[in-house]
Parts: structure tokens; C-alpha cells; sequence
């Protein structure tokens, strides 16, 4: 018999039902956000093939982006605020209704928001933010877009619909709302993308330079020719990309990976991450990959070609906990973190002196402290320009036997 025809039950045997059933998924959902915060928290997504909770998501779970998205949020919210789920479960909360709340919650006062909102409906609980929260409200404009492939200028703002398909919406709001890339048939994408003036301007640029060429290429020709160029110079970048490539020099260091390997590792990997878990899952990553040394340089390890692969950023960190330990990998993690933030700190330092001597100071070999106090030493400087603030500082550092008329030149 068929477990889902409900054709046999009485009205009252199929409404109990109902909400027996109904209570087990806001339970077994409750749980599902459980499982999912332990998860993220022990990383195993990276173990079972995946650079992110959300690839593992989609592509292990089989979850809609959407539906990953919701969840995930859910359950960070859960880890820090665990009677969110004890709510979910007894179906005071439903999922979206979570993620609304989640950013609102703070340790002192969760208890508040989250009676304040038991059983209420989405929209309920968005007046409910918006009367605490207000927001500032947004014009709305529309305006027609005359034909596919056609350009629409307004106060500054460029709207554009670029597509080889037919059938152009009609509103630039709805193109707005609807940024990025659909699938429209085999080998066929359309983008909707709205584009500040400034952009429009390099567009049109770009198609006068071109107006020789026959016929003159329309506007999806030319976003396609600078994706080429784009693709080139940053493949140029990242591994030295050429069509002719020349024999590396040797480097003195074993960590340095020569372009001649990156090359190699890069077609060999087809630019993407080559981890596979146990059960042969093969990361999809093609994202912020890395250069992961098979057998570590500290043990012996050189950059040879067979030595070297690529890892995104997930599975480079997982392969160093393995081979270091997870406890020594966030050691030094940790002390990477410090070193930025006080590298950041020293920056903002500089910018909060708001003055732009201090770099040009600093790439003479001038320490921070020195800059701050030929800065002090020199006067007000309101008014003058970079050469000549750059001249006094130097007139306050270099002794005075020494100084000099000219200065550095500022190129
Ligand atoms: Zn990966």
C-alpha cells in the first residue's frame, strides 16, 4: 500500500496526523540545525570533500542554495544562542523567522526578542525589527527598458540587459532585484547586471577604440574581449602564465615555487582543487587556491612539479592539521591574526596622522617613530605641498652638517 495515499483516513485521523507529522519536522528540523552547527564546528565538511559548509551543503546534502543558506545561518545562530532551537522544535520559531532575529540577538537580552516573537509570522516580526530598528526607506523608479541589448541611462546610472536570448524584462527595478547569471539553454547564460555611469563610460570607450574593426563589435563582444584580457593578466599573476615560457632560474629558497612548476601543477589540476576525500568526493573549489607542498619543505619536502598541488584554502589548512597537528596549525594561526591586526593597526596609525608624508619617510628607512617626530618637529605644514613637507621632515631627521638643499626627488 501506498504510505502517502491518505484516501482511507477519517477527517479526524488525517488531521491529527497532520499535526503529529508537523510536530516531528519542526523537531527533527531543530535537530537537523543541531547537527549542522557541529559540523561547521568540527570542520568535517573539508574532510568529506568540500571547501565550505554551504559546497558541502548543496552539493553533499543536496540542499537548494536557498536552503542551505537558511540553514547554516540558523545553526551559527544556534551556537551561540542554543534556546533558539529548543523554539524551532516546539514551532514557536520557523526558519526564516531565525535568521530575521539572529543579527538582533546579543547574550544580555535574547530572552526578550525571542518570546516577543513566539508564533508570529515573518511579516509580523519584520514590523516588530522595523518599529525597533527603523530603516531608512529607499525611492523606488522604474523605468522602461526599450529593447534587449539596448542601454538606459538615468541620473547618472546605466541599466543595461545583455542577453542572447529573446524576451528583455521590461523594468529596471526588476533587473535590480535580479543581479547575476541564469542558465537559459545548452551553452547559453543570460546576465542582468545594472552599471554605474562610470562603467558606461568605459564601454562606450572601449567600443569607440574598436569602431575600426568590421563589423563593430556590440556590447557583449566587447565585455567577452576584456574577460580574455582579464583572464590573461591574472593567470599572468598567479602562475606566470605565457605562451613562451622560459626556463626558470634557480632559487635559493626551496619554498619558492618557480612559474615553470605552477604552470604545470595548475593544467594538471585544471584549476581546481585537487582534494578527494575517502569516498572519492573531488572538491569543486576554484576560489582563492593555493600552492600545497605534498610532502611538507620543513620535512624534506622540495617545489618540484611532483611535490607541489593545489588546495583551496580549506583543504591547504586541513592538510597542514594533518601533517602538524590541529592544536599547532591554530597556534599559529593565531599569531598570523596578531601580526595583521598589528601590521593594520600601524597603517591606520599612519592614516590617522593624516599626512602622507609618513609612507615616502618610511620607504627612506625611516622608522614610525622617527616620521611622528620629524612631523612634530616641523612645523605646521598646512597648506604646502608633498615635496616640501617631505624636505622639512628630512631637514629634521638628517643632522645638521648634512642637510641637504635638494632633497629626494618624488617620482
Ligand atoms: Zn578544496
Amino acid at each position: 500500500m501506498n504510505r502517502y495515499s491518505l484516501a482511507h483516513l477519517t477527517d479526524g485521523a488525517l488531521l491529527c496526523g497532520l499535526k503529529t507529522n508537523l510536530a516531528r519536522e519542526r523537531d527533527f528540523l531543530a535537530l537537523v540545525l543541531a547537527h549542522l552547527a557541529e559540523v561547521e564546528a568540527r570542520r568535517l565538511y573539508r574532510d568529506a570533500g568540500y571547501a565550505s559548509m554551504h559546497a558541502y551543503c548543496v552539493h553533499g546534502l543536496h540542499l537548494s542554495h536557498d536552503a542551505a543558506k537558511k540553514r547554516i545561518q540558523a545553526a551559527r545562530a544556534a551556537r551561540d544562542f542554543p534556546a533558539l532551537l529548543e523554539r524551532v522544535a516546539e514551532g514557536a520559531l520557523c526558519l526564516s523567522v531565525v535568521n530575521l532575529l539572529a543579527p538582533h540577538l546579543t547574550p544580555e537580552s535574547a530572552e526578550s526578542p525571542l518570546s516577543a516573537t513566539a508564533f508570529r509570522t515573518r511579516f509580523e516580526v519584520e514590523e516588530l525589527l522595523a518599529s525597533r530598528c527603523p530603516q531608512q526607506a529607499v525611492e523606488t523608479r522604474v523605468e522602461p527598458i526599450a529593447q534587449p541589448l539596448t542601454l538606459v541611462e538615468s541620473g547618472g546610472t546605466t541599466a543595461a540587459v545583455l542577453t542572447e536570448a529573446q524576451g528583455a524584462p521590461g523594468h529596471l527595478q526588476e533587473i535590480a532585484k535580479a543581479p547575476g547569471v541564469t542558465p537559459i539553454g545548452p551553452d547559453h547564460y543570460r546576465l542582468r547586471l545594472t552599471m554605474s555611469g562610470a562603467m558606461y563610460e568605459k564601454l562606450r570607450q572601449a567600443k569607440d577604440l574598436l569602431g575600426h574593426r568590421k563589423p563593430v563589435p556590440g556590447e557583449l563582444q566587447i565585455l567577452e574581449l576584456g574577460l580574455d584580457l582579464l583572464v590573461a593578466r591574472l593567470e599572468k599573476r598567479k602562475f606566470g602564465a605565457t605562451d613562451r615560457p622560459r626556463t626558470a632560474r634557480r632559487s635559493r629558497s626551496v619554498r619558492h615555487i618557480s612559474n615553470e612548476v605552477k604552470r604545470q601543477v595548475w593544467e594538471r589540476g585544471g584549476g581546481q582543487c585537487t582534494f578527494t576525500s575517502d569516498d572519492g568526493t573531488r572538491c569543486r573549489e576554484r576560489g582563492r587556491l593555493e600552492w600545497n607542498h605534498v610532502q611538507p619543505v620543513a620535512r624534506g619536502g622540495g617545489s618540484e612539479a611532483n611535490n607541489i598541488r593545489l588546495r583551496c584554502r580549506a583543504h591547504n589548512q586541513l592538510e597542514a592539521e594533518r601533517t602538524y597537528g590541529r592544536q599547532f596549525v591554530q597556534h599559529k594561526r593565531e599569531q598570523a591574526k596578531l601580526a595583521a591586526t598589528k601590521r593594520r593597526a600601524e597603517k591606520s596609525e599612519e592614516a590617522r596622522e593624516g599626512d602622507d608624508v609618513i609612507p615616502w619617510l618610511r620607504r627612506l628607512g625611516v622608522t614610525l617613530g622617527e616620521a611622528r617626530f620629524a612631523l612634530d618637529e616641523c612645523g605646521p605644514t598646512a597648506g604646502l605641498d608633498l615635496e616640501t613637507r617631505l624636505k622639512r621632515c628630512l631637514a629634521v631627521l638628517a643632522p645638521p652638517h648634512r642637510k641637504t638643499s635638494a632633497g629626494p626627488a618624488l617620482h
